[in-house]
This record gives structure tokens, C-alpha cells and sequence, in this order.
């Protein structure tokens, strides 16, 4: 606990057969990893009970809150099986979907969705294995869908399917994503990644499962969601600009311009927003990366995104460790700009105008005018701490919160060191408390100035209403 980092943005590492064990995870986190996520797509619940289960070993070494992320697959459609593993599709030919479960040859496959049929109309777009190859509906029937080959290529065992013409009218949680969503809850992942949404609805049923018990990201990887967008954020308490499957949903010239709408929406509404996908791709081969992939992760931080995320660079690249550690690293550069700060500090007021909202917003402008160090804010529920973070405050905050789950969610918040405190009874105890963990932290020392942001009556949530300036002497890390 004695090394806060200085970074502000957030590195979500993506987990898997490369970064399985105990050891492969502490060398993320060492290189600079502050959140975790499991991929439920892959892998067995053997495998992500003992992913899960190293992150919590680490957390009790390390003393520091580490947040797990648990990424449900969500309705994702797949062709079914060719009896010789594979097709080539040619170009201006015929090829029919139906629902016949017999082995697919080069003029048919099973498509084992049969919602999708009554979705697909006669000039829809199917595109496979992302968007690699591309067919149009010619004739559609409830069973049956004959399309036209218009860009071929080959085709092979339950390849992905998206439709990026319609609505897919398909539940945002399947059977398996219930099971999985049980499970990860079960293991105590502290935030749930809902994929393919479409709908507000969607967020408001997965919601409605999870019950309070994790923090829910909405991935934005349709049009669709795009076109409801707000809607869909203020249901979610994050969300992720998943640019894989948006960018194949969307033509590819269309995903910065979403990624911008998308990061600049969040942050004026509070809500913590991933960019992901694709940032360091040629790291899952090469211990270098592109100066493209740099100036795309630079980008995302010079936005003011909350976290920027690896996938397959730390869950199946040959350099986990180093994809982690360039991150950071660009991250440094970044934040040592002035442009920096002056591209991301963010002083619109908020939609809402509470008094939470004001007090927050006092707390960094006064952090701002005094040059105090850091911003301590004593929280149950974690809002106070993410009205702070919605304007980039000039300074660390740094979270004292009684509750570890909401310790565990601050991982994907901008700027935010958390910390688990017993809870305090009165005005004083607070301030000393906040004294000692700024020195603790090395977050400031004797001289320094802090300013504090809390609610009085204490455990209380929502009451924030109190900014307070203190110096500390140094000499407050002893006694309790
Ligand atoms: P995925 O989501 O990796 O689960 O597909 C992210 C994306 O589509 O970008
Ligand atoms: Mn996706």
C-alpha cells in the first residue's frame, strides 16, 4: 500500500490461458494491472474459479482492493457445423441457413438461432467470422434463408454471425449467460460485462438479476445501442466501447467517431468508460508494438477515457506482461503533458444539481486553487467518489470507504486509489483517519495539503455535504 500509483487511467487486463496462473497475474499487477477480466466465452468454471481465487490471494499480499470483471457472451450468434470442418464460399453464389442440425456442405448450414429468421428480411447483411465474409438475404422463410454470396472467403465450424441491419430479437441474457452470471456473482466478481446490448431494456433486466450484489458495464458493440445510447448509459453504472464487434457491426470508418460519442457521453453523465480492443494487437506476436496501436491507447487517454483494456495481448499473447507494462507506460507519457490536463479536466456541471453534486465539484476546484495533494472521500456507496472523477480532478482521490465491494468497483474509475477504513464515528475521527491513509498511501506527507469530501451524519449514503482542508504534519501515522 506504500506505492499508490500515480496513473490516473485504468488498466483492465483480460485473462486467460497465457495469464492463468498466480504468478503470470502478479507480474500484471506488478506491471501496472488495477482491474481483471475474465472472459465467460472461454475457458471452464474450474479455470475461472481459480482465476478468481489467485486475484483474492493477490489483493490479501498486496493489501490493495483488486477488482474482477466478469465479461457475460451475451447473445452471440454462431453458423452451425460443415460435415468437412470447413467451406470455401465463392462469390456471387448461393448459400442457404436453415435450421436442419444435418453437417453443412457449400451450399448450406445450420443456423441454430431461430429467432433470427423471423429478424431477416430480404436485403438484410449477414456477416461471418467478423465480418470477413458477407451474404445478403435473397429470400427469406420462417425456416429458411436463401442469400447471395457478396464477399466469399472460407467458412468453417460455428463461426460468428452478426446482423447489423436489424434488431435481433433475442433476450440480452441466454440460458448459459444465466448460468455464468450465477457463477461469477457466486465468486464474487464485482462487475458484470453484458454483451450485444441493444436495448435499455436489456441493462434493466440484467440489472434486475444481479440484484445490487456487482456493478454493471453495458458493452456498446451494436448500432443499435448507439442509436439509444443515453438511455442505455443512465441504466448502466459503466460502459465499454467494445470496438471488435462494433467495428464489424459498423464499417470500420464509423468506430472512431462512436468511440468520441461514446467517451464524451459517459464522462458528462459520471459513468466510467472502457476503450477496448485491438489497442496493442500486434503485442500478441511482438514484444513491440506498432506506433499506430501507441498513438490509439494515447488517444483514448488523452480523451479522458476511465480505463483503456487488453485482450488477447494478456489473455493468449506471447507478452502479457509487456503489453501490460507498455500501457502504462504510454499512460505516463500522456499524463505528464500539460495538454493532457487540459484536454481531460472536465468543468461542465452536472445534470443532476445536488448538493453532492456541488460539493464535489467545490472539492476539486479547491484542491485546484490550494495545491493540495489529494482528495480523500469517505464513502459507502462509491458516488461521491465518481462525481469527483466525472470532472478529472487536478489530484489523486483517494477513496475510504467501510465497504471492500465498493473498494473493488473503484478498479475501472478514473483516478481513484481505493482503500478499505472501519467506519468512523464522528468529524475528527474522519479527518485523522484520512491524514493517516494519505501519509500511509504516500499520497502526501508533513506540509502537504488534503482536502476531504464527506457526508456528515456519517453512514448515511447519499448525504455529501461537507469539504474541508486540512494539513497534514507527518506525524499522524501513529495512533489509531
Ligand atoms: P469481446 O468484446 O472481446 O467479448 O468480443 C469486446 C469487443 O467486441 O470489442
Ligand atoms: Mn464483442
Amino acid at each position: 500500500m506504500t506505492d499508490p500509483r500515480r496513473r490516473r487511467v485504468k488498466i483492465l487486463a483480460t485473462l486467460g490461458p497465457a495469464s492463468a496462473s498466480l504468478e503470470m497475474i502478479r507480474k500484471l499487477f506488478v506491471a501496472g494491472a488495477d482491474a481483471f477480466r475474465i472472459n465467460m466465452s472461454h475457458g471452464t468454471p474450474e479455470a475461472r474459479a481459480s482465476l478468481i481465487a489467485h486475484i483474492r490471494t493477490l489483493e490479501k499480499e498486496t493489501g490493495r482492493p483488486l477488482t474482477v470483471l466478469a465479461d457475460l457472451q451475451g447473445p452471440k450468434l454462431r453458423v452451425g457445423r460443415f460435415a468437412e470442418g470447413s467451406i470455401e464460399l465463392t462469390t456471387g453464389a448461393r448459400f442457404v441457413l436453415d435450421m436442419d442440425k444435418t453437417p453443412g456442405d457449400a451450399t448450406r448450414v445450420e443456423l441454430p438461432h431461430k429467432e433470427i429468421f423471423a429478424a431477416l428480411t430480404v436485403g438484410a447483411r449477414l456477416l461471418l467470422d467478423d465480418g470477413k465474409m458477407v451474404l445478403r438475404v435473397v429470400e427469406a422463410a420462417p425456416t429458411r434463408l436463401v442469400t447471395e454470396v457478396v464477399v466469399g472467403g472460407k467458412l468453417s465450424n460455428n463461426k460468428g454471425l452478426n446482423v447489423p441491419d436489424v434488431v435481433v430479437p433475442l433476450a440480452a441474457l441466454t440460458p448459459k449467460d444465466r448460468t455464468d452470471l450465477a457463477f461469477a456473482l457466486d465468486h464474487g466478481a464485482d462487475w458484470i460485462a453484458l454483451s450485444f446490448v441493444q436495448r435499455p431494456e436489456d441493462v434493466a433486466e440484467a440489472r434486475a438479476l444481479i440484484g445490487g450484489r456487482a456493478a454493471l458495464l453495458a458493452k456498446i458493440e451494436k448500432p443499435q445501442a448507439m442509436e439509444r445510447l443515453h438511455e442505455i448509459l443512465e441504466l448502466a453504472d459503466a460502459v465499454m466501447v467494445a470496438r471488435g464487434d462494433l467495428g464489424v457491426e459498423l464499417p470500420p470508418e464509423q468506430v472512431p467517431r462512436a468511440q468520441k460519442r461514446i467517451v464524451a457521453m459517459a464522462r458528462a453523465l459520471g459513468k466510467p468508460v472502457v476503450v477496448a480492443t485491438q489497442m496493442l494487437e500486434s503485442m500478441i506476436q511482438s514484444p513491440s508494438p506498432t506506433r499506430a496501436e501507441v498513438s490509439d491507447v494515447a488517444t483514448a487517454i488523452y480523451d479522458g477515457a476511465d480505463a483503456v483494456m487488453l485482450s488477447a495481448e494478456s489473455a493468449a499473447g506471447n507478452w502479457p506482461v509487456e503489453a501490460v507494462a507498455m500501457m502504462d507506460a504510454i499512460a505516463d507519457q500522456v499524463e505528464d503533458d500539460p495538454l493532457w490536463y487540459a484536454r481531460v479536466h472536465f468543468a461542465e456541471a452536472a445534470s443532476g444539481a445536488t448538493t453532492a453534486d456541488a460539493i464535489s465539484s467545490a472539492g476539486g476546484a479547491i484542491a485546484r486553487t490550494v495545491g493540495a495533494k489529494a482528495i480523500a472521500c469517505f464513502t459507502i456507496t462509491g458516488s461521491t467518489v465518481r462525481r469527483v472523477a466525472r470532472e478529472r480532478a487536478s489530484v489523486p482521490i483517494l477513496c475510504l470507504t467501510p465497504v471492500l465491494a465498493t473498494a473493488r468497483r473503484m478498479g475501472l474509475v478514473w483516478g481513484v486509489h481505493a482503500v478499505t477504513t472501519r467506519d468512523v464515528a464522528g468529524f475528527e475521527e474522519m479527518v485523522e483517519k484520512s491524514k493517516r491513509m494519505a501519509l500511509r498511501t504516500g499520497l502526501g506527507k508533513g506540509g502537504d495539503l488534503l482536502v476531504l469530501i464527506a457526508g456528515v451524519p456519517f453512514s448515511t449514503p447519499g448525504t455529501t455535504n461537507v469539504v474541508h482542508v486540512v494539513r497534514l504534519t507527518g506525524s499522524e501515522l501513529t495512533g489509531y
